[in-house]
């Protein structure tokens, strides 16, 4: 087949299976036989305004999906979750420690959780987390086969970005789950938490043209999903990003 033309049906299948847009496009545009629970739901309406979450109750989650029963990171997650070293332990709901699998050679990393995050204890499981989703389901990848966290924990009051202190306090953590999770390549999804791992004020920009080496990891930045959700525009950039990450890593 035409490289080219492998390159616009690569494309627009991607597209189709991200964000649910139906496009013109006369080649096989046929999602991939393999199926996850969130592909079930309709596509991500994109245009649609942010909906007020309802309050709900602290729920308790299966903690198995936060480390899949690996011991080291198990025994790490005991000696944290109770972590009070910044204020938003006192204003947080739950503790947001990550998920996916332990040994993943992907790992991906937000900034802080955000209010269903904050209530459910588990990372990007709102309507960006959907996207997330998504766009594993176009790598042929499953949440639960890659590694999720964020730079913080705990959520900030109104999703405003995190503090220095904050940072400071908390990264560490991270650090220590990036060495025991030992991922081949990190993608940071955002400008703040590229900014934050790689110790660089640059625009978001700047941050995605360049490839990055994280304790020598290649790490690669991405907008954040929740960005993408509001800004429609950046689809194609996102897809060019997507390219980067398949130079070092195959799916
Ligand atoms: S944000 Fe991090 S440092 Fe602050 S309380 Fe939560 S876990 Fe501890």
């Amino acid at each position: 087949m035409n490289e080219t033309f492998k390159d616009i049906q690569e494309y627009f299948n991607w597209y189709k299976t991200v964000y649910g847009d139906s496009l013109r496009f006369d080649g096989d545009l046929s999602l991939p036989e393999r199926t996850i629970a969130s592909e079930k739901v309709n596509p991500v309406k994109i245009a649609q305004p942010e909906p007020v979450a309802e309050p709900v109750k602290k729920l308790r989650f299966d903690e198995n999906l936060i480390h899949q029963n690996n011991l080291q990171l198990k025994k790490f997650y005991h000696e944290i979750n109770n972590c009070e070293k910044c204020a938003l332990g006192k204003t947080r709901q739950n503790f947001v420690f990550g998920m996916g699998n332990p040994t993943a050679d992907l790992m991906f990393i937000g900034e802080a959780p955000g209010q269903e995050e904050d209530l459910k204890g588990l990372p990007f499981v709102g309507r960006a987390g959907q996207l997330l989703d998504k766009m594993l389901f176009a790598m042929k990848l499953k949440r639960d086969e890659v590694y999720i966290a964020n730079i913080l924990k705990c959520r900030p009051p109104n999703n405003r970005d995190p503090l220095p202190d904050e940072v400071s306090k908390c990264e560490p953590y991270l650090k220590k789950q990036i060495e025991m999770i030992g991922p081949k390549v990190i993608v940071a999804l955002g400008r703040i938490s590229a900014q934050v791992l790689l110790k660089k004020s640059d625009p978001l920009s700047a941050l995605r043209r360049d490839t990055h080496y994280y304790e020598k990891i290649p790490f690669i930045v991405t907008y954040h999903p929740a960005a993408l959700l509001r800004n429609p525009r950046w689809k194609s950039n996102a897809w060019d990003d997507l390219q980067k990450l398949k130079s070092f890593f195959s799916f």
